[in-house]
Formats: structure tokens, sequence, C-alpha cells
């Protein structure tokens, strides 16, 4: 009796079926989605850019 477990069972959540790396799209998904906020977390905003101020352009009207 040979238990293969791994082999039609996702790793993660255990769902039964054929996958592709042993894992199945759900949980694939999930840790692509972990991966990808991680990225955001570290995704620092210290560089602002500069605002510039709208020009006020004062026209004396000559009369
Ligand atoms: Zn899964």
């Amino acid at each position: 009796m040979t238990t293969e477990f791994s082999k039609t069972h996702c790793m993660v959540c255990a769902r039964e079926g054929g996958f592709e790396g042993g894992i199945c799209d759900l949980c694939k998904a999930k840790i692509r989605g972990e991966a990808l906020e991680g990225q955001h977390q570290l995704k620092k905003e210290a560089d602002k850019s500069l605002h510039k101020e709208g020009l006020v352009i004062e026209k004396k009207s000559h009369g």
C-alpha cells in the first residue's frame, strides 16, 4: 500500500486532483497574491515629486 498524497493532492490545502507543481490554482493565486503584497509593502514613497505651484499672472488692465 503506497501513499502518494502529495502527488494527487494539493500540498497546501490537500485538495484532491492532479495539480501542476503539487499546488492547486487557488493556492497558487493566493501565494502569488501574498508575494505581490509583500512587494507592495516594500514600496516606499520617500521620493516626492516637486509640486509646482500654479503661476498666477496678474494682468493690470491699463486704462
Ligand atoms: Zn490548494
